[in-house]
């Protein structure tokens, strides 16, 4: 198996130069003829593990029959899904503020960039006062910030959209990108805010209820997101609104059944199946993780964390994974836990993996990149790069390393060995840099990251190492502590 790989990885240089290409997938085949479609798939011991849009799955190697690489499959879903994975666009409501914000737009925004001089000259003109002037300010930085939100660029369509605010704190336009760009990174509570804001003056308005919608569902709260999205949908009809709708009222119905247990971070349900003693066990577990990984990255994740246990075949109908799928975190925490009766030692483990992309994901408001998020979630689960160590430095010395920039954005795309490869070298990587100089660095890493920062700055403000340096003495580590 070692060898394999190794001469397999050799040539991973070229496959991963294919990663942001998108389409190919891989198909597994059940011996009872089930097909399953992944992002990638490759076997691990005895089990075949692999990647869907939902996250990383696996199922026994006992079923399956084969795995057919290499197909293409149409992908939905942006690298940056939300924590609903929702697919809402920005609202689409026009200024009513009076003037010609048209003209205002076409002006600030032109040759595929934002004319930083012309809003300031508005700026100055604005400070004489007058309420037309004012208006046309806010209409400057509200095209600066729909410019953004359509670059992807939320940190600084937050910054310009608050800054229109100032000048025209009731116009429902506003308010209600504020809270898009709010839910677009994760940030639920405040996006109401601005949403509750937004209603005073335009209660009626379509998208104020589809956005409260969603921020209802990724608060955990389904009855009101219901409520808000039948609400939009009888304003105005809409298709992102009546998919989101179907989803809510599946995991609403399904769930309405489930008893409710809550701590004081986690909200649980679990299905009637389920032992009772066994929903308390995981819940003291999931306390106990909390309060290990709340210290380690001085960080205390605000909103409540939503986990659902199922019974496997509840597990299959709400999340469209296979009936052995393993756990997922999409957002909320979704573990099967199908005859169990107490937590065991795999479950705990489990539980500590997908809660510690729980806080990375409300650390850095979706922003950590896949080697960060699941380098460090293995770490936390308890995992060490020893068995992977020689590999990973001859590798590394043969000149095949994966570099890190290339493993920040989604890896679905990846083939098999390549992900079983990014995985371990994700792990060595965050290995090294705890070891090194302790779990505060990798703390103050995300709070840059969570602040807009891209993550090689991070790491070269807090480590003074670049990616090529940290791949080094990760290598050194590697063998130096592993390798005889
Ligand atoms: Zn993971």
């Amino acid at each position: 198996m070692f060898s394999t790989w190794r001469i397999r990885a050799v040539m991973l240089g070229v496959a991963l130069l294919t990663i942001s290409g998108g389409a190919a997938a891989d198909t597994i085949v059940l011996k009872n003829g089930r097909r399953i479609i992944a992002l990638s798939a490759v076997e691990e011991g005895n089990k075949v593990k692999y990647l869907t849009s939902a996250g990383e799955l696996s199922l026994p190697k006992s079923i399956v029959d084969h795995i057919e690489k290499g197909g293409a499959v149409p992908m939905a879903g942006s690298p940056e899904a939300d924590a609903a994975n929702l697919n809402i666009a920005p609202p689409a409501a026009q200024p009513i503020g009076g003037g010609d914000s048209d003209a205002i737009e076409r002006a600030a925004i032109h040759d595929g960039g934002i004319d930083r001089p012309y809003i300031a000259k508005l700026e100055g003109e604005a400070r004489a006062g007058t309420k037309q002037a004012n208006f046309n300010a806010a209409m400057g930085h509200h095209a600066a910030a729909s410019f953004e939100i359509s670059h992807g660029d939320m940190e600084h369509a937050l910054a310009d959209e608050r800054t229109a605010l100032i000048y025209a704190p009731e116009e429902p336009a506003l308010l209600m990108n504020v809270a898009y760009v709010h839910l677009r990174r994760s940030e639920y509570k405040q996006s109401l805010d601005y949403l509750e804001r937004a209603r005073r003056v335009a209660p009626d308005n379509p998208d104020v209820a589809k956005l409260a919608g969603w921020a209802y569902y990724g608060l955990n709260k389904l009855e009101q997101a219901v409520g808000e999205w039948k609400k939009a949908l009888a304003l105005r009809p809409d298709a992102e609104v009546r998919a989101a709708l179907d989803k809510a009222q599946r995991d609403k119905k399904e769930e309405e059944s489930y008893k409710e247990n809550e701590s004081s971070h986690f909200t649980l349900r679990c299905s009637g199946a389920a032992a009772p003693a066994l929903a308390r066990d995981v819940l003291r577990t999931l306390e106990m993780h909390f309060s290990a990984i709340e210290s380690g990255l001085n960080y205390s994740p605000p909103d409540s964390i939503g986990v659902i246990l199922y019974t496997q075949e509840a597990f299959a109908d709400i999340t469209k994974a296979p009936r052995w799928a393993g756990a997922l975190n999409d957002g909320r925490i979704r573990v099967p836990v199908q005859g169990l009766s107490e937590v065991n030692q795999e479950l705990s483990r489990i539980l500590k993996h997908e809660l510690t992309h729980s806080f990375i994901q409300q650390k850095t408001h979706g922003h950590a990149p896949a080697w960060v998020q699941e380098g460090l979630a293995q770490w936390m689960e308890g995992q060490r790069s020893g068995e992977n160590a020689a590999a990973l430095t001859q590798i590394y010395t043969d000149g095949h390393a994966a570099p890190l920039g290339r493993l920040e954005g989604s890896w679905m795309a990846m083939g098999g060995d390549a992900a079983r490869y990014a995985y371990a070298w994700a792990l060595a990587n965050i290995e090294y840099i705890v070891q090194a100089d302790g779990m505060g660095d990798m703390e103050r890493i995300l709070d840059r990251i969570g602040a807009g920062m891209a993550t090689e700055v991070a790491l070269k403000e807090v480590l003074h190492s670049d990616y090529n340096d940290v791949m080094q003495s990760t290598t050194e580590y590697l063998r130096k502590t592993y390798v005889p």
